[in-house]
């Protein structure tokens, strides 16, 4: 476990806990959003041309980017509790080093120290879809 004080890691486990509730909030609305055809049928209008249509496909594609994005975050967290349990919690993920208090008091799901997250943000410029 990384050099943090309980006080630390009660704070930290507290707030990432909270951001998991909320995110599956998210998701789950998202998803009823999609789920319900009447409201998207209502967002698309009746389809005219297939003009009309592609709109419909953008504003459904919109969505689920936006269920990826939420759904993304949401494995970050559950993988920073999952290591808050197991004890590694603090510790990068690439080279084992702490992550240390001021990192994760700004992102609690960090997984890398800063030098190792600008190392993997450069390898993915567009923007993560992994872990
Ligand atoms: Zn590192």
């Amino acid at each position: 476990m990384a050099d943090l004080t309980p006080e630390q890691l009660t704070e930290l486990k507290q707030r990432l806990l909270d951001r998991y509730n909320h995110l599956r909030r998210d998701i789950y609305d998202e998803l009823k959003k999609i789920g319900r055809e009447e409201d998207f049928k209502d967002l698309a209008g009746e389809v005219h041309d297939p003009g009309d249509a592609s709109v419909a496909d953008e504003i459904f594609e919109a969505n689920i980017e936006t269920i990826n994005t939420l759904a993304l975050e949401l494995r970050r967290v559950e993988e920073a509790l999952t290591r808050l349990a197991q004890g590694t919690y603090g510790e990068c993920i690439a080279c084992g080093e702490d992550i240390g208090y001021p990192r994760l008091s700004v992102e609690p799901d960090a997984l890398r120290c800063i030098t190792c997250q600008e190392r993997f943000e450069k390898r993915q410029p567009v923007r993560p879809t992994t872990l």
